[in-house]
């Protein structure tokens, strides 16, 4: 490795990144999901999604050897970047050298400190934005934890498996809507930008692509007293999907003595106990955990 810094040109070519790689001998981990993208209309598709102005603020999850993070750099006021791998912290001071806008954190993306990272790092912008390539192996984890952590963001814009993508965005009636789909678009409204190719990436990744924008909500997108209780419903509802949501509920929440109670308040409630969890809305998601609620603190066991 030398220390003369990094010489310029956008990173993400093939020629740059082999060149970045070569340069620091970096061998890539499989287990940390190191793919990095190497195409520039891609990154341009992503960076167009995330909408940011000049006065924003991006948080970017594992830069890698920092092709996003650049032209994040180039676009909003700050960019902090949480990368878990130590031995791109050199790089990355390498190759962003030029942008004094970008700071770089060594560590877990699940185990940091969001809230604080966010006041410490974004203090004086006007909105942020997750925008990031995520390691596959642990996509859901952290856009879940993205969520549930309820920081103030504008946008999430990430590179995801494309089934994932799909998962997410799904409408009820079909295979790919489940609990993830229900957790996602309570808090947000999901978007999908671009399906991407496998040959984007050094090295190429097993499995398809795609960026999706989750355009996170001002507030939830149906009410719900506890909400903690609507996700175990959500939850249990899709335990085993070939059943009807009456038998996944039965199972979770009543006993052979009370379960003859649950068909009545799901009429009630408006849904066929014939049906299965995933044809139901969130809205009606909604309705049925604030009516089991309701019941079983009126019949504690
Ligand atoms: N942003 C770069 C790009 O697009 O070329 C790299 C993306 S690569 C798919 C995923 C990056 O996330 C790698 O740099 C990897 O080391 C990092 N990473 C993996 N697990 C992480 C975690 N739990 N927290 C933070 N970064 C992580």
């Amino acid at each position: 490795m030398t220390n003369k810094p990094y010489g310029g040109g956008d990173i993400a070519t093939p020629s740059r990144t082999k060149e970045i790689i070569a340069r620091h001998g970096f061998a890539f981990k499989k287990s940390l999901g190191q793919n990095f993208l190497i195409d520039a209309n891609i990154l341009n598709k992503i960076v167009e999604a995330a909408e940011l102005t000049p006065n924003d603020g991006a948080l970017e999850i594992g830069p890698g050897i920092g092709s996003l993070t650049e032209r994040l750099a180039r676009t909003a006021a700050k960019v902090t970047a949480v990368e878990i791998d130590q031995r791109l912290l050199p790089i990355l001071s390498d190759t962003l050298a030029a942008y004094p806008n970008v700071e770089i954190v060594h560590g877990d993306v699940l185990k940091v400190a969001l809230d604080e990272l966010f006041a410490r790092s974004f203090a004086g912008v006007d909105s942020v934005s997750v925008v990031a390539n995520l390691p596959y192996y642990v996509t859901t984890p952290i856009v879940m934890r993205l969520l549930e952590a309820k920081l103030p963001l504008r946008n999430i814009v990430v590179m995801i498996q494309k089934e994932v993508a799909e998962r997410m965005a799904a409408a009820p009636g079909g295979k790919e809507y489940g609990s993830l789909s229900i957790a996602v678009q309570y808090y947000c409204e999901p978007e999908l930008v671009t399906v991407v190719p496998h040959t984007v990436f050094i090295p190429q990744p097993n499995v398809d692509s795609a960026v999706i924008k989750l355009k996170v909500r001002s507030r939830p997108a149906v009410e719900v007293k506890d909400e903690a209780f609507f996700f175990e419903v959500v939850h249990a509802s899709f335990a085993q999907r070939r059943k009807t949501i009456s038998n996944n509920l039965a199972a979770r929440f009543f006993t052979k003595e009370t379960k003859g109670e649950l068909a009545p308040l799901l009429e009630r409630t408006g849904i066929d106990p014939s049906r299965r969890g995933e044809t139901l809305s969130l809205e009606e998601y909604a309705r049925l955990s604030e009516a089991l609620l309701e019941h079983i603190r009126r019949n504690p066991t």
